[in-house]
C-alpha cells in the first residue's frame, strides 16, 4: 500500500479502507513518551493505530513513516507498514498498521535476534546516512550520506549532540571529550559492510506482534554500523543473553564491540543530557574521561 498524505483522519480512513468505512472505536493506548497514540477500530472490523501530536511536528511523523518504511524492505524483521501520515485542523497524525497483542513464541529472543542480524546483513547501498534527515528522540538527526562511517559518526553523530551540550558541561568534560572527538578514528574501525540500523533500539521501541515475534518501532533509521545498534540495545539494561547469542549466529559480533560499546552510546547518552538535563552528565563524563 502506498503512504498516504491527508488532511483529516476520516478521509485517510476511507481512502484506504473504502468510502463507507469509519472509525467506530478510539481506545487511548498507554506508553508513548512523546505523542498520544490510539487504537482505532473501523466499521469494516479492523484496527489501526494512531499516533497524534500537534501539528508543528508532522515533519516527525513523515520522517518516522520513511524509517518504519525502510525497515520494512528488506523484509526480515516485523516493522508495522505506515499507512498515512497528515495534519488535520488541529493536530498533526501518523496512521499504521495496528499490532494486536499476542503472547510470545518460546523463542521470542533468538528469533529477534536472528532476524534483526538478518536487517543488519541486508544490501543496502555503499554509503552512511539516509535520504533524509530525522530525529532522535525530539533532536534532529543529520543523515546527509558519506563514505566513511567514522566520519560520519563525527560529523553527523557526535560533534552535533556536543554543540548542544557545550554549556551543559564543566571544563575537565570538554577537554576529555574534545579529545575523543578528535582521536576519533584510532577508536574506531570502519565497518565490513554498511548495515540499515533501526537507530533507536532499546526495550522499549519492540513490541510482539501477533505472530509472537518482536517487532520494531520508532524507529531513527539510517544505515550506518551494526555494532551501534547493538550498544544502544545494551544502553538501558539489554536484551537477554539469548538475544545476543542468535544474533551472533547469523552477524558474528567481532571481540574488539565490547570495548567500543559506550563511545557509540555516548551518542545517545550526549542526546539524552540535552534532552532530559544533568542526570545524564556523570555518564557523559564518565565515558569522556575514560576514551579520552
Ligand atoms: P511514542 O512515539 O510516543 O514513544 P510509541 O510509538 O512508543 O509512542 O507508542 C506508544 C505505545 O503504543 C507503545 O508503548 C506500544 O506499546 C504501542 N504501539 C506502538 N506502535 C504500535 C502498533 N503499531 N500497534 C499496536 N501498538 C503499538
Amino acid at each position: 500500500m502506498t503512504m498516504l498524505s491527508v488532511n483529516s483522519i476520516d478521509s485517510a480512513i476511507s481512502a484506504l479502507f473504502g468510502p463507507s468505512v469509519r472509525v467506530v472505536d478510539r481506545q487511548r493506548v498507554a506508553g508513548g513518551d512523546i505523542n498520544r497514540a490510539y487504537r482505532l477500530g473501523l466499521s469494516s472490523g479492523e484496527y489501526v493505530f494512531l499516533k497524534c501530536n500537534r501539528a508543528g511536528l508532522l515533519d516527525m511523523f513523515n520522517a518516522e513513516a520513511r524509517g518504519l518504511e525502510a525497515l520494512r524492505a528488506p523484509g526480515t524483521i516485523g516493522v508495522p507498514e505506515p499507512l498515512a501520515v497528515g495534519v488535520d485542523a488541529t493536530e498533526a497524525f501518523l496512521i499504521m498498521e495496528y499490532l494486536s497483542p499476542a503472547s510470545r513464541r518460546a523463542d521470542y529472543w533468538e528469533t529477534f535476534g536472528h532476524e534483526l542480524a538478518a536487517l543488519h546483513r541486508a544490501e543496502c547501498g555503499s554509503y552512511f546516512g539516509f535520504p533524509t534527515d530525522n530525529y532522535i528522540g525530539s533532536t534532529p538527526q543529520i543523515n546527509t550520506p558519506m563514505d566513511s562511517w567514522v566520519a560520519f559518526f563525527h560529523e553527523r553523530r557526535l560533534i552535533p549532540q556536543m554543540k548542544l551540550a557545550w554549556g551543559l558541561l564543566d571544563d575537565r568534560t570538554r577537554r576529555d571529550l574534545t579529545s575523543v572527538i578528535e582521536r576519533l578514528d584510532t577508536l574506531l574501525p570502519e565497518p565490513a559492510f554498511p548495515s540499515l540500523i533501526h537507530g533507536d533500539l532499546w526495550s522499549g521501541n519492540a513490541l510482539c506482534g501477533p505472530d509472537g515475534k518482536a517487532w520494531i518501532l520508532d524507529p531513527a533509521a539510517y544505515v550506518g554500523y551494526f555494532e551501534a545498534e547493538l550498544a544502544m540495545t545494551e544502553l538501558f539494561g539489554g536484551f537477554p543473553e539469548r538475544f545476543y547469542r542468535a544474533y551472533n549466529e547469523v552477524n558474528p559480533i567481532d571481540c574488539g564491540y565490547r570495548d567500543r560499546r559506550d563511545l557509540y552510546n555516548f551518542y545517545h547518552l550526549l542526546n539524552h543530557l540535552n534532552l532530559f538535563g544533568l542526570s545524564y552528565l556523570s555518564n557523559v563524563s564518565s565515558i569522556a574521561k575514560r576514551y579520552a
